[in-house]
């Protein structure tokens, strides 16, 4: 049986940033404590259900930082202790700008995380304020070198495509502030409107970018990360050779994962289901059926988020037969218009076809 990757949501913030739609709450230590409880006896539980070694654990939010050492610690620890997690897993820890103030890097690092995600957004102070984040460019560089001296050496940065006013000039600024912290991953993601967001209320004032000057500043980004290194495995993120997400690669590879918290998604013994978002219901352990997983067309549609695209080869030995005939005389088409390339190996999107990866994938799969 192949490995597994855990998720583990930490659904706590000190606040919420106007675009975001993940589900997080603010909360005291008291609540801190009670979820770290609850959470690690999920774990106990759902290790004795899926006794499957696991070689990814990523804890993500919220702000997984905002729990503080002795917390993620314990968690991390109770995950090694239930689950037979390979020695070499990668173990992800997202954490904000700001986390020093809760965090002790070093202990963490000793204590066996080896992967930092920091949501970055933008090396501009200004764009910060208008997305409502709480740090300063200033204060994630010194994060960042507070990593780095305490033993981390794979660091990803978040960065926001397309934050109302936001220019290619900018937008280079932030670009180059990732290659001065030499981080080795970056995840660039397209600002999206999402309803029940303060953005979605105030989206009529917020001067957004129409769908050409999206594509003209997703292509900039594209063309400058991979200027500076930084290759493009999917359709939003970039990594130095070597340091692509091994967690996140089991999502678009359609490999199993487990994911623990209010709003976490499993796809686990061929069975996709997910905590609501609650964190009552997640102490009560409800979950919610969504789909038996592993299809065909979920394999193809997530293989075309990676700039490796659909590779017949894996596709024949996961499923026994060829890519069906149907694809390809739709891809061909596509391919007329830029948007995908077809060779003998694979089939994959284009920059151009990842800016409308929705509609193409639709297409190829209706
Ligand atoms: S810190 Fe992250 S999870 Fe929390 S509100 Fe902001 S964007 Fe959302």
């Amino acid at each position: 049986m192949e490995n597994i990757g855990l998720y583990l949501h930490i659904p706590f913030c000190d606040g919420k940033c106007a675009y975001c739609d993940f589900f997080s709450k603010c909360g005291n230590q008291n609540d801190f404590d009670t979820y770290t409880e609850n959470l690690c006896k999920a774990i106990e539980n759902y290790s004795k259900i899926y006794k499957r070694k696991v070689d990814t654990i990523y804890f993500g939010g919220g702000t997984p930082s905002l729990i503080g050492n002795d917390r993620l610690c314990s968690i991390l620890q109770t995950a090694t202790k239930f689950f037979d997690v390979d020695n070499e897993a990668e173990i992800t820890l997202e954490c904000n700008p700001t986390s020093r103030w809760q965090l002790d890097f070093a202990k963490l690092h000793k204590a066996g995380f080896n992967r930092l995600s920091i949501g970055l957004q933008s090396a501009n102070d200004d764009e910060l304020t208008v997305l409502s984040r709480k740090h300063t460019a200033k204060e994630a560089k010194y994060t960042v070198d507070m990593a780095r001296k305490s033993g981390f050496t794979n660091i990803s940065l978040d960065l926001m495509l397309c934050i109302p006013k936001q220019t290619k000039e900018s937008l280079q600024k932030s670009i180059d502030f990732c290659k001065e912290c030499d981080v080795e991953h970056i995840s660039a993601y397209i600002l999206k409107i999402e309803e029940n967001t303060p953005f979605y209320k105030m989206k009529d004032s917020l001067s957004l970018f129409t769908d050409d000057e999206q594509a003209d500043i997703y292509e900039f980004a594209v063309n400058q990360l991979s200027a500076y290194g930084y290759k493009q495995y999917e359709i939003s993120n970039f990594a130095k050779v070597g340091f692509e997400s091994r967690h996140n690669l089991k999502y678009w590879h359609d490999e199993e994962y487990i994911g623990l918290g209010p709003s976490a998604h499993s796809f686990i013994n061929g069975k996709r289901f997910y905590f609501p978002r609650n964190i009552e219901s997640f102490y009560n352990n409800e979950t919610v059926f969504e789909s038996s997983g592993g299809n065909e067309d979920e394999y193809i549609m997530l293989s075309l988020r990676l700039t490796e695209g659909l590779i017949f080869e894996k596709f024949e030995d996961r499923f026994n037969h060829k890519v069906p005939k149907e694809i390809f005389d739709r891809a061909k088409a596509l391919e007329n218009a830029g948007l995908v390339t077809i060779n003998e190996k694979s089939l994959s999107l284009s920059v151009k076809g990842f800016l409308v990866s929705n509609s193409v994938i639709s297409h190829l799969l209706q």
